[in-house]
């Protein structure tokens, strides 16, 4: 769909209204018809849309789980210079200031309750967090939080012409999952605790933000989750697991489980293993013992978005492999 033009004035008093998350930058190039070459920093050598969020790297088989936004402000050595913006009202989760222990160089994570749903930012590559922000410190949406930069510890560094703040939005699998991955890999490192890469699940921030654009007030972020493309649906005999918890709102009502007891939940995951629709399922609906079944596949999502290898097939059949297991 076309999107209008809009002057930058307009932009901000947009922004201004009561929207759940806004850009995390000044660079609003995304809401620009053919804006997106001014918005997204593709990989060295790339076009902008392996800047954007999904299985857009190496053909399709590596997943980028974020925005890589350009930068519009340098010093006079050519460094980044941008303020980054908090996203949305929340609290500091994470602050992570040494560049050396991970991809994402310096980078913060703030939560965030959106229509009764947690939901975390992320921002890296950081050049500096604001100095006085401390875990647990409430943050404004629109207020800086830190300056872009180019910091991570990859081989390749981040040269100046592709500066760019990496920004997410997550939700978090398991509050336990430090001890977990502790108990599961003994003698790893896990220099991040809770906010380790694998206990956060991206959703596509373009597509959050294109559609609070677009629908104003309509646009919710429930029904957004609701509305992913499944890519496969899970069995899992088990009745209380975090996500249980934490995502109440995507659990469907069935009144046979509620009268007969619930003794499992069918699920539905999207590319990215996102657990979108629960359905709690009696003794009586549920067709042999194992701990987790695969009940279905939509190939033509898996041929579109593989890069995750949730699932894999075997012969002729379909198995979830041991990433799908794991999430
Ligand atoms: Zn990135």
């Amino acid at each position: 769909m076309d999107r209008p033009i809009i002057c930058g004035a307009c932009l901000i008093a947009i922004a201004a209204q009561a929207q759940a998350f806004q850009l995390p930058t000044a660079n609003h190039t995304l809401f620009e018809k053919g804006g997106e070459e001014r918005f997204f920093v593709g990989t060295a050598g790339k076009p902008w849309l392996t800047g954007t969020f999904g299985c857009v790297r190496m053909g399709g088989w590596q997943m980028h789980e974020g925005l890589d936004i350009r930068c519009l402000q340098r010093d006079r050595q050519g460094e980044p210079t941008d303020p980054v913006l908090a996203t949305a009202d929340g609290t500091v989760a994470y602050l992570s200031t040494r560049p050396s222990l991970s991809n994402y160089g310096i980078y913060l994570i703030l939560r965030h309750q959106v229509e009764g749903f947690e939901i975390y930012s992320l921002y890296a590559h950081l050049r500096e967090v604001r100095h006085d922000l401390k875990i647990g410190q409430a943050v404004k949406a629109g207020e800086e939080v830190a300056i872009m930069g180019r910091t991570a510890n990859t081989r390749d560094s981040i040269s100046k012409d592709r500066a760019h703040v990496h920004f997410e939005l997550n939700l978090l699998v398991n509050d336990r999952f430090a001890s977990w991955y502790k108990k599961t890999f003994p003698g790893q490192r896990n220099d991040h605790g809770d906010w380790n890469g694998q206990n956060l699940l991206g959703i596509d921030p373009r597509l959050i933000l294109l559609g609070q654009y677009e629908q104003g007030a309509k646009f919710s972020l429930v029904g957004f989750l609701q509305s992913q493309t499944e890519l496969c649906r899970v069995l899992v005999r088990k009745t209380c697991f975090p996500w249980l918890k934490r995502y109440a709102a995507l659990v469907r009502p069935n009144p046979r489980a509620e009268k007969e007891g619930v003794a499992g939940y069918e699920i539905a995951l999207n590319f990215n293993g996102v657990a979108f629709e629960l359905i709690p399922r009696a003794a009586s609906e549920i067709k042999g013992k194992a701990k987790f079944q695969l009940l279905s596949v939509h190939e033509a999502e898996y041929h579109k978005n593989p890069a995750r290898r949730l699932v894999a097939k075997r012969g002729a059949h379909w198995e979830l492999s041991s990433h799908g297991m794991n999430q």
